[in-house]
């Protein structure tokens, strides 16, 4: 492995452990588990298993015939910049694109299929942010790293780029309760996201930024209430299991009567509660791999707040306490 790549892979499990830490001394919502619904399938399949064939096509097969054909590495367009002027401009101006992509999923039914797996979760942490669709990270990562390799970026742009990804990714998700005052206008946290993943009506067209929060106040998109979400994740049923999650942006059903009914899902859908089930009956102590169940106190989505603090659902009218939020912020795409 490359020196640049070690260190950042130390940057990154350095950050991890002072996350996870926070989480459990200071945590946004209290007792979520550390090993919540869904932790297994973020990181095996998502973190892991989907991130490494996904760089692969992404480099292998996207951007490096691209380079070959059009040769625009060969120009060298950002290749005298000082490294960490280039690491800047793709910061800043991949950040900028992907506002408006973030945006633009929320408003699209189509494009809202392939995103509406990273709001699945209904206990938001740490790892959550890595639960994107495949075809998300296809489109985001081919248009954040091909600019790097074609404006003929320093090879260590690649994996500096990535770590700030990721620790930015696992900071905006964090289950850490965050007052970062002023701060938050200039550099998004979870103080704003973890409101971007509640199922609240009038959160559902707000907060799209992801690195930097000026996009948000800059676009008319931010919501930062003086208060906490009381309800995370879809307004509807979705799919537990990685394969089912990418099944339904394709084509709807109902997970727990396809289990009902057919006994070759039932015995794919189980294995993964088998396979932890048959480690904790061996081993005892192990058993908080299985998390705990948290109980949800509302059934259906958060109507927006009104002026007055009334809670009244009106689907036709913007939401009063973020009236910046677009007034179509009635409904998710399905
Ligand atoms: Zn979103
Ligand atoms: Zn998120």
């Amino acid at each position: 492995m490359p020196k640049v790549e070690i260190i950042t892979t130390a940057i990154l499990l350095i950050w991890v452990a002072i996350v996870i830490t926070l989480e459990r001394i200071i945590p946004y919502r209290k007792g979520l588990p550390f090993f919540r619904e869904g932790f297994w399938t973020d990181l095996v399949l998502y973190t892991f298993v989907q991130s490494y064939a996904l760089k692969i096509v992404i480099f292998d097969y996207i951007i490096q015939p691209l380079d070959q054909h059009f040769g625009f590495s060969k120009l060298h367009f950002v290749t005298g910049w000082p490294i960490w002027v280039q690491v800047l401009f793709f910061v800043v101006t991949h950040d900028f694109y992907i506002y408006w992509f973030h945006r633009f999923q929320h408003s699209s039914a189509f494009f809202w299929r392939t995103h509406e797996a990273h709001h699945s979760g209904k206990q938001v942490d740490w790892l959550a942010g890595s639960r994107s669709h495949a075809v998300e990270i296809l489109i985001n990562q081919t248009i954040e790293f091909a600019p790097i390799i074609l404006l003929g970026a320093d090879p260590m742009v690649v994996p500096i780029k990535a770590c700030i990804d990721a620790v930015w990714g696992i900071w905006i998700h964090c289950n850490i309760d965050v007052r970062s005052g002023r701060l938050q206008y200039f550099i998004n946290g979870p103080e704003m996201h973890l409101w971007h993943h509640a199922d609240h009506e009038e959160v559902f067209y707000a907060n799209f930024s992801t690195k930097f929060a000026f996009w948000d106040w800059m676009f008319g998109t931010a919501y930062r209430p003086d208060r906490k979400p009381e309800k995370w994740g879809l307004p509807y049923a979705f799919p537990k299991d990685y394969f089912s999650q990418h099944v339904f942006s394709v084509a709807r059903f109902d997970e727990e009567a396809l289990a009902k009914r057919s006994v070759l899902f039932r015995a794919y859908h189980g294995i993964r509660v088998r396979l932890l089930t048959r480690i904790t009956d061996r081993v005892p102590a192990l058993r908080p791999l299985h998390g705990w169940p948290v109980p949800e106190t509302h059934t259906s989505t958060i109507p927006a707040h009104r002026p007055g603090g009334n809670f009244e659902a009106s689907p036709n009218q913007p939401a009063a306490a973020a009236p910046s939020v677009s007034s179509t912020a009635a409904a998710l795409p399905r």
